[in-house]
């Protein structure tokens, strides 16, 4: 084994996006930085590959905020801004053969009475502070819901949007954090897509840290962490040992804590917490690729039932909705730059739990559904290709979550897993532990908060 007398001052393990926003923040403090990423790819979940000239994204991303989010702050600070252009999206709703624009849609499908409930419930959402909205941490978002409306659609297309935001269901999602994207989102109006797809995004942070001398190693494993006295010693790599006192982890903590270090460094309280965590759902992503356009919109969420409790018992029970609630970015109509002249690139994905059984039958389901929406659109279809739960588990691991650590009642605001750790020099980052937000914008306010910290 090398020992590498350590020309670094940290080392990370992972580039997702949390840890190339934390490498990238770091470098621009002057930090000498070492990554290790055990894919061949840099960004994590925030990559894309090419197939017959359509760029294809791991993730189906929509960015809360965009660059006037966490995102744009580190795309600034790492000068990178101007590189990374996005097209913003107001998104479009679907329910029973109806389009609209969530909330003023709504005015013509339900009675006035209700419309006015679910416009205060918004108003009250929005009005909060920050502060404010962390009373609401520990109650989940059905029973506040339920506070101003029960109207079926308008409950519906609530759980919606929490399944966009946080991928768990209303009755399991916390209020607080909801209102926190909503209220953040609400105020930017910045939802949107970057000119080129994601990679895009990863591979500028990745860059701006290699100009900074810092050095991101990929297909390189972190193997072990070697704990000596309560504290971090270094890191070991097939056939390399990294000498370092700090080490973040960008990884899942259950793979950190117990895999990489192990048990018996570690009290029992804190190991409890690690193993009982729970993670968003998955996502059954197909992509389509089409011969020529067939969706003038840019984002439209459908919606299979106005009964959320009924539509996720019965998935739960291994049933195959006849009409799926799907989440359906069109990335070539972002950025015509990730498919070939003329030609269309739509994304369909069901949010659904990790082992949901009878994936051809909901491939099949998901494709009915956007008969229904878009008649005659398998005419143009060149291939589908799909991303399983399973794909997404063996890319990243934690059971294939699409944000990672779920923001459930129990694990956001002061119960969300910390960036510390028992071991003196070892903290997590990334949407794991700490931060706030829609998915990738929380993977970045994790990072930030984190830098503040070490560099205190
Ligand atoms: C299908 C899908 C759709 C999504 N849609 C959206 C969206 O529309 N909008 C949005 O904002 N977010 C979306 N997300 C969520 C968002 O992508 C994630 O929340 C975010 O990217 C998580 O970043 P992270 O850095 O915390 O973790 P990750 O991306 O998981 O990064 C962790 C990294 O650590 C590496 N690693 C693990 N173990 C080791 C080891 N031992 N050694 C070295 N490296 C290791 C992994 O390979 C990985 O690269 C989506 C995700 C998916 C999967």
């Amino acid at each position: 084994m090398n020992a590498i007398k350590s020309p670094y001052d940290l080392a990370i393990i992972g580039a997702g996006i949390g840890g190339l926003a934390l490498g990238t923040i770091l470098s621009a403090r002057g930090k000498r930085v070492l990554i290790l990423e055990k894919n061949p790819w840099v960004g994590g979940r925030v990559t894309s590959y090419e197939r017959d000239g359509f760029q294809i994204d791991l993730g189906a991303h929509v960015i809360s905020r965009s660059d006037k989010g966490p995102l744009g702050e580190i795309l600034r600070l790492a000068g990178k801004d101007k590189q990374i252009t996005f097209q913003y999206v107001r998104p479009l709703t679907s329910f029973r053969g109806k389009t609209f624009a969530f909330p003023r849609g709504l005015q013509e499908l339900i009675p006035d009475a209700d419309f006015q409930d679910l416009t205060r419930m918004l108003q009250a959402m929005t009005s909060l502070s920050d502060a404010e909205t962390h009373e609401l941490d520990s109650l989940d978002l059905r029973s506040y819901t339920q506070r101003f409306t029960r109207n079926p659609l308008s409950v519906s297309c609530i759980n919606n949007i929490c399944m966009v935001y946080l991928c768990l269901p209303y009755f399991e999602a916390s209020a607080g954090e909801f209102i926190r994207c909503l209220k953040w989102e609400a105020g930017a109006r910045a939802s949107g897509y970057p000119e080129g797809g994601c990679r895009a995004i990863s591979e500028a942070l990745a860059r701006f840290i290699r100009e900074k001398g810092g050095r991101i190693l990929t297909t390189a494993p972190a193997a072990k962490i070697i704990v000596r006295d309560h504290a971090v010693r270094g890191l070991e790599s097939p056939g390399a040992f990294f000498p370092t006192q700090l080490i973040i982890s960008n990884a899942d903590p259950y793979h950190t804590v117990i895999e990489l270090i192990g048990r018996e460094y570690f009290p029992d309280d804190y190991l409890n917490k690690i193993q009982s965590l729970s993670f968003s759902y998955s996502m059954l992503n197909l992509r389509l690729a089409l011969r020529e356009p067939v969706a003038a919109w840019k984002l439209l969420t459908h919606i299979g039932s106005d009964n959320p409790e009924l539509y996720e018992e019965n998935i739960r029970a291994g049933e195959v909705p006849e009409d799926v609630s799907i989440f359906c970015p069109v990335p070539s109509n972002f950025s015509p730059a990730v498919a070939p002249p003329g030609k269309q690139l739509l994304t369909a994905g069901a949010i659904i739990p990790f082992d949901t059984p009878n994936l051809e039958k909901w491939q099949e389901a998901i494709m009915n559904t956007l008969d229904r929406l878009i008649p005659g659109y398998r005419d143009k279809l060149l291939w589908v290709e799909k991303t399983t739960p399973a794909d997404i588990n063996q890319a990243v691991g934690e059971r294939g979550a699409i944000i990672g650590a779920g923001q459930s009642t129990g694990q956001v605001g002061s119960h969300r897993l910390p960036s510390e750790t028992p071991i003196q020099g070892l903290y997590l980052c990334g949407s794991e532990a700490g931060g706030s937000g829609v998915g990738m914008e929380m993977a970045i306010k994790s990072a930030q908060d984190l830098a503040e910290k070490i560099c205190k």
